[in-house]
């Protein structure tokens, strides 16, 4: 996960941009400043903008942002052999070993996630993710040959233990992939850093995971565009958050396709293959660690009984186009959202 550099898919903050022109200029004692800086972490592009009441508190605010993705990304990237979750997964099948509080809640919320998605998200999910490397491979694998991962995708053997701070994965050949809650859960920590730096509002965009807090200068909310699946550049629709974080998943930003198929890197755990019956699944919740791991979860699980779930759960909405591009939108959303 993290490794390959994925497209803006959602949350093009261009309406955020435009809204900020002018208040970079010369402010005067009063007018909060903002300020918006873009760096390349966990294979993404990362865009923070930070309000505060000075330039340097506000620049002092957005490299606590970064910071604080970097710092994440040490503990939880597979592609950095050293990080806690590497060592986990080298780890399956011999020890326990201890990790970080960040990395225990981000595994503990994919497992709760899990339970509510009746296992469509699965973190387990890593040995059938590197079978399929959509990316780098673009190679269908087997059926045999998945048929010979299916054991080792098992959430019941992934054993977290609060007491002693550890994980164990119990079968050799297990692997955790966090890259469907990660940045979610990058972006609501990195807000926290902000805020604890002082700024008084701003956005943390991790590519499609965004979490919004307080409102721009101007007291308007934060302005946000949920990329069209199947329209390049164009937006689906629009809303405005605010103490609210977004997230999509969907099957347009790393795919190929071969003799019509399209091939995509959101797998159900059942069938170990790409997940079929949405073309894109965007959440908005309070906390961007469940938006990002709904959207993968519900992906899995489909229109009817992922939007199902959503009119259950409090503070969480949904916006999803199914398989055939119908726009279905959760009863909180439908007074919210604005059409191009
Ligand atoms: P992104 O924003 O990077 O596209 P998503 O939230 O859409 O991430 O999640 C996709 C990633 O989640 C995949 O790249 C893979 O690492 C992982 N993944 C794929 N299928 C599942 C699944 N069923 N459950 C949990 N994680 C998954
Ligand atoms: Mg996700």
């Amino acid at each position: 996960m993290w490794r390959t550099l994925s497209h803006i898919l959602v949350g093009i903050l261009s309406g955020l941009g435009a809204l900020f022109v002018g208040c970079t200029g010369f402010p005067t004692q009063s007018e909060p400043v903002v300020v918006k800086r873009a760096q390349m972490h966990m294979g993404t592009l990362v865009t923070i903008t930070s309000v505060a009441r000075s330039e340097a508190a506000a620049q002092a605010a957005a490299t606590a942002g970064f910071s604080e993705i970097h710092r994440l990304e040490q503990l939880l990237s597979t592609w950095i052999p050293t990080s806690e979750l590497s060592r986990v997964n080298t780890s399956a099948g011999v020890k326990p070993v201890h990790v970080s509080p960040e990395t225990l809640t981000v595994v503990q919320r994919a497992i709760q996630v899990a339970e509510m998605t009746d296992g469509g998200f699965n973190i387990a999910i890593g040995p059938a993710v590197d079978a399929w490397s959509v990316i780098e491979g673009r190679r269908i694998p087997t059926e045999s040959e998945l048929e010979a991962l299916r054991p080792l995708v098992d959430l019941m053997s992934v054993h977290v233990d609060v007491q002693e701070q550890t994980i164990y994965l119990g079968k050799a050949g297990m692997r955790i992939d966090v890259g469907g809650i990660g940045k979610g859960y990058a972006a609501d920590q990195a807000v926290d850093a902000l805020r604890s730096a002082g700024a008084i509002a701003g956005v943390v965009a991790l590519s499609g995971d965004i979490k919004t807090f307080g409102r721009s200068p101007g007291g308007k909310m934060f302005h946000v565009g949920i990329q069209h699946p199947r329209k390049d550049g164009s937006v689906l629709a629009w809303i405005d958050l605010q103490d609210e974080a977004i997230s999509t998943a969907g099957d347009y930003e790393r795919f190929f396709e071969r003799e019509g198929v399209r091939y995509h890197h959101i797998l159900d755990p059942r069938t170990l293959q790409p997940a079929r019956s949405c073309q894109s699944v965007t959440v908005i919740a309070r906390e961007g660690v469940w938006a990002d791991g709904l959207d993968t979860g519900i992906f899995v699980m489909g229109p009817e009984r992922g939007m199902e779930l959503v009119e259950q759960l409090p503070d969480v909405e949904a916006i999803i186009v199914d398989a055939e591009g119908r726009l279905l939108v959760s009863s909180g959303l439908k007074q919210r959202i604005r059409l191009p």
